[in-house]
């Protein structure tokens, strides 16, 4: 776009100075605008121009400075160094599998997210897209043989920050399972601001979040086990918490306030503990392992 407005300013310039030129040459001495004078005009605008080309330029240099110290500081990139290896349960060829590194909200909580930084589903290409669903089949039978439900939420706010996805999946006991839709409808119904700019609950029973929400708008979405659930757009990232998702489960299950508004620290043999535990849960269900 940029280059097709300097091309046609451009193409204006020459028109005008056709223009003008043509009009010059019957003028008479007394007037005091000459070719000369609109030769430096000219030359003042290229100048203008070659300013705001450059202005434009290094704000781009600036955008992708800043995304690569994100990059490099993320939690979650796969290739970082500030990724907690040793909470990586499963690799798989775009997406892993790893256990929180705070305290879990629910035993068998579980993050999925894409190897490389990308920033939320309505972004992911469809490879990426297809593996993540790919482990939640699977992380939805695992917890079937243990006669659990489990819903997989998605909190994506403040696009601009570019915080790397993490598709959280918590399990939740079977009756309170069947009850889920029902909880998160009506937080969804309350949150945010009463008067929505965009209709407030979105279904996914019948399209996914990448065709039921634009890219680039902030929005939290939650799926149940392997049905499609609801999206909402966020509309004021100030009346939206983050842990949004975490509070209707932590609600619903009757666990303290704490344990989702701040990550609580977990040392490194708790964490440890978890994920061995949850290995051996994978173990026969692993999808990275047989061709699906
Ligand atoms: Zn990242």
């Amino acid at each position: 776009m940029v280059r097709r407005e300097k091309m046609s300013s451009a193409q204006d310039q020459n028109a005008l100075y056709s223009r003008m030129a043509s009009k010059m040459m019957g003028k008479t001495d007394g007037d005091n605008y000459t070719l000369d004078d609109m030769f430096v005009s000219s030359a003042a605008q290229r100048e203008g121009e070659g300013r705001e080309e450059e202005r434009m330029r290094s704000k781009a240099i600036g955008e992708s400075r800043r995304l690569n110290a994100s990059m490099e500081r993320c939690r979650h990139c796969f290739s970082s160094r500030e990724l907690q290896k040793h909470l990586v349960v499963a690799i798989g060829s775009k997406v892993y599998l790893s256990v929180p590194a705070g305290v879990s909200m629910t035993e068998g909580h579980c993050h999925i997210c894409p190897l490389q930084h990308h920033c939320s589903a309505t972004g992911l290409d469809e490879d990426v897209w297809s593996e993540m669903q790919l482990f939640r089949r699977t992380l939805v039978r695992m917890f079937e043989s243990q006669e659990l439900d489990c819903v997989f939420m998605e909190t994506h706010m403040d696009p601009r920050k570019r915080q790397h996805m993490v598709l959280e999946c918590l399990p939740l006991p079977r009756e309170l399972g069947d009850m889920a839709p029902i909880y998160f409808k009506k937080a969804i119904m309350e949150c945010d601001e009463e008067w929505a700019m965009n209709k407030k609950v979105v279904d996914l029973s019948s399209k996914d979040i990448r065709h039921a929400v634009p890219r680039g708008l902030p929005y939290f979405a939650v799926d149940f086990g392997l049905q499609g659930g609801f999206a909402h757009v966020i509309e004021n990232e100030h009346k939206f918490p983050h842990y949004f998702g975490k509070e209707v489960v932590g609600g619903m299950m009757d666990l303290e306030p704490r344990r989702w508004r701040k990550m609580i620290r977990e040392n490194f043999d708790d964490q440890r503990k978890k994920v061995l535990e949850f290995a051996g849960w994978w173990k026969p269900y692993d999808c990275t392992k047989t061709a699906e």
